[in-house]
This record gives structure tokens, sequence and C-alpha cells, in this order.
């Protein structure tokens, strides 16, 4: 058994707040739950917190508050609703935060454990992406400690581990390469909301498995990657790996090449994450590699997929560049899924959005979420959304 610990889930009611409320389910005695957070599912929300016998649930939508009190009365959990009571949520003691929510909608709460100098699991990437140096400053100033759960960058910390950053020759960062990594052009098109959704190796929720589809999310990974191990644009590099085991590699300059591999599934690197610097029981089949048989890598195709080049280039950019990648992002995935936009439009857009709104580095907050807005903007009046 691990040291007994206190956990806030910031989107419990989320791919990645469940999956971490299963382990946890699983090792009941190891963790204490202080909060729990969602966007509006009140029921959802309140129905777990009484499981895990949570002291404070909490709504960000603050019109669901009233359904999350009926839901919660009689249990003595405290209820709160709006995005102050997220950020004073993400402010109270606990050992640690695990940071699920989707999108730029979790900067203020994250950066609010941050500030406390709290130990963050970190799976919402977009707000590391957007903030950027804010972040990592914060960090640094606070003594937080930032615990990388996308399975790539928790794959790069294990193989870090033990290594001086100054001795990496190149990190590469492994991609599934989404559910349409074999479609035409043509195909591409045409391609659904339903169909993006249906991800071959993960089960993720909507967002992410857009971004997958349009390998956004490795493009938004190759910037969180470029905060997390500041090692050098560079030095960073994407491979596709149709069969999601090896979650991603670090070279080292002597011809070393560290990989962590692992079953396709959030809860291996949740665990780790939740149990550093320890480990836990994971609930995961061991990986049957004489099964697989075998593991393949290809180079990305940046011409059918233009998402990973942007990213990079927003990299290079620097600036609010990463904050306006992201935002665009966000607002056209929402307009796909919407049915707004075609598939292949996603990428577009946020290449014009990015052009137009070249804006100085975000020096705090504030000035990310500022920058964040802006775009979000810009990019609705590109899109000709009410
Ligand atoms: P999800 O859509 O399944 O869950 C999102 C959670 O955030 C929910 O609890 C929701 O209620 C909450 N939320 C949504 N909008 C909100 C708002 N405006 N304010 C406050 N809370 C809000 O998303 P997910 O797939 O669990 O992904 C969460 C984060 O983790 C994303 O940043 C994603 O990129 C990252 N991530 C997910 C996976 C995965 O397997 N799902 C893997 C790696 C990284
Ligand atoms: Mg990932």
């Amino acid at each position: 058994m691990i040291d007994p610990r206190s956990l806030t889930i910031l989107g419990a009611t989320g791919s990645v707040g469940s999956s971490t409320l299963d382990l946890v389910r699983r090792n009941r005695d190891s963790f204490r739950i202080v909060a729990l957070t969602a966007n509006c599912q009140a029921v959802e929300l309140a129905a777990l917190a009484r499981e895990f016998s949570a002291e404070l649930a909490v709504v960000a939508d603050e019109s669901c508050l009233p359904a999350l009190r009926d839901a919660l009365s009689g249990s003595g959990i405290a209820a709160a609703g709006g995005e102050a009571a997220l950020i004073e949520a993400a402010a109270r003691p606990a050992d640690l935060t695990i940071a699920a929510i989707v999108g730029c909608a979790g900067l203020a709460p994250t950066m609010s454990a941050i500030e406390r100098g709290g130990t963050v699991a970190l799976a919402n990437k977009e707000a590391l992406v957007s903030a950027g140096a804010v972040m990592t400053a914060a960090v640094a100033r606070n003594a937080a400690t930032l615990l990388p759960v996308d399975s790539e960058h928790n794959a790069i910390f294990q193989c870090l581990a033990g290594n001086r950053l100054s001795d990496v020759a190149r990190i590469t960062l492994t991609a599934s390469g989404g559910p349409f990594r074999d479609w035409s052009r043509a195909r591409l098109e045409q391609a659904t909301p339903a169909q993006a959704v249906r991800h071959p190796n993960w089960d993720m929720g909507a967002k992410i498995s857009v971004d997958s589809a349009t390998m956004m999310n490795k493009g938004l990974e190759l910037i969180e990657a470029h905060y997390l191990f500041p090692v050098g644009h560079e030095r960073l590099a994407i491979i596709v790996h149709p069969q999601s085991v090896v979650h991603s590699m670090v070279e080292f300059r002597d011809g070393s090449t560290l990989a962590q591999l692992g079953p396709s599934d959030m809860r291996v690197p949740i665990a780790s994450a939740l149990a550093w610097p320890q480990r836990m029981a994971g609930p995961c089949a061991p990986l049957d590699l004489a099964a697989i048989g075998e593991l393949t890598f290809r180079a990305p195709d940046e011409a059918l997929f233009p998402a990973t080049r942007l990213a990079r280039e927003a990299v290079i950019a620097g600036g609010s560049a990463p904050a306006v990648l992201n935002a665009a992002n966000e607002v056209a995935v929402a307009a796909f899924l919407a049915g707004h936009i075609p598939f292949t439009r996603i990428a577009a857009y946020v290449a014009e959005v990015l052009g137009r709104n070249v804006l100085p580095e975000p020096r705090d907050l504030a000035a990310v979420l500022a920058v964040d807005e802006a775009a979000r903007a810009d990019a609705r009046a590109l899109m000709e959304l009410a």
C-alpha cells in the first residue's frame, strides 16, 4: 500500500476524472477526497461526492448549483457553484490535485492549486499550452510540483528519472495517428463528428478525440512537452505508432534510448501520478507483447494533418502564439462537433486565426486569459458563429 494522501479532482465526471476515481475505488484506504468538481453534471457529481465522502462538490456552472444542493441534501457535503468557487476549491489544501478539466476553462483553477504550492497531476494540457511560461514560473515560484498525466509526458517523465535534461539528445512523442490515420484527403473532407470521436486505441472525452483525429492533440502535446521538458523544440520529435504501446521515448547523447511501454489505458499514467513517488497496484491486464506481435513506426504526414506543423510554428513564434492556437482550436473543434464546419477546416481555421493574432507574450494569468478571450472572439467571427 502507498502512504495515504488527500486528493482533489478538478473535472471528476470526465474521462480522466472517472479513471482516477476508478483507481481510488480500488484503493480506498490510500486516498481521502477533499473536493470533486464538474461543469454541470450535478446528479452525477453528487453521487460521486457521496460515494467517496468528499468534503466539497463544486459545479463550475452556477446555474447547476440548486440541482447539486438538492442532490446532496442530508449528506453533510458542502456544495458550491461558479468560477470563484472552483478556484477556491482548488486552493484548499490537498496532497494532490488532479487537473482534469478540458480546455482553457481549467487554467484558473489549476493555477490556484499551483499557487498554494501543491502537487498537481496535470491532464489538462490546454491549460499549460495557453499559459506556458506563466504556469512554469508559478510552479517554480511557489515550489509546486507538476506531474504529467498525459500518457506521453508521463512516459517521458518516467524515462527522465535519474537523468539530466542536459544529456537529452531527443524526446520522441508517439502518436496513434487517430481514427483517420489511413484516410485519403477526399475521405477526410467528409469525416463526421461520430467518426472522429471513435478512437481505435483510447476511450476519451469528445474534444481530445477530435484533437486526436486532426493530430492537433499531438501538436498540443508538442507544446506541452516544450514547457515540461525544456530541451529546445529542435530536440522534440513526433512519430506515428499505431499500436499505442510505446508511450514515448527519450534518447540520450550517449546513444541510449529509454521508452515507457504499457497498455493503452489512462489508468496506467494516472496511477503513476497518484502514487508518485511510490507505485501502486494497477487494474490493467499485463502487456502481452507476444500477442501484440509487432510494434510499427512511421513519420507523420503533415501535408494531410498540418496541426503538428502549426503547433511547432507556434512554439517557434513564442509570445501568445500557443495560447492563440489553443483558443482557435477549441472554437473550431466545438464548431465541428456542432456540425458548423467540415473536419478539414479545423486546422485551416487555426492557421488563419494564428496568422491574424500576433500578440505579445502574456506575463500573468490575467494576460493569458485576455489573449484566450480575444483569440476565441476572432475565431468565432472568422467562422461566422453566433
Ligand atoms: P471530458 O470531456 O471527458 O471531461 C471534462 C471534465 O471537465 C468533466 O468533468 C467536465 O464536467 C469538466 N468541464 C468541462 N467544461 C468545464 C468548464 N467550462 N468548467 C469547469 N469544468 C468543466 O474530458 P477528458 O477526456 O477527461 O479530458 C480532460 C483533460 O485531460 C483534457 O485536457 C484532455 O486533453 C486531457 N487528457 C485526456 C485523456 C483521456 O484519455 N481522456 C488523455 C490525456 C489527456
Ligand atoms: Mg496524450
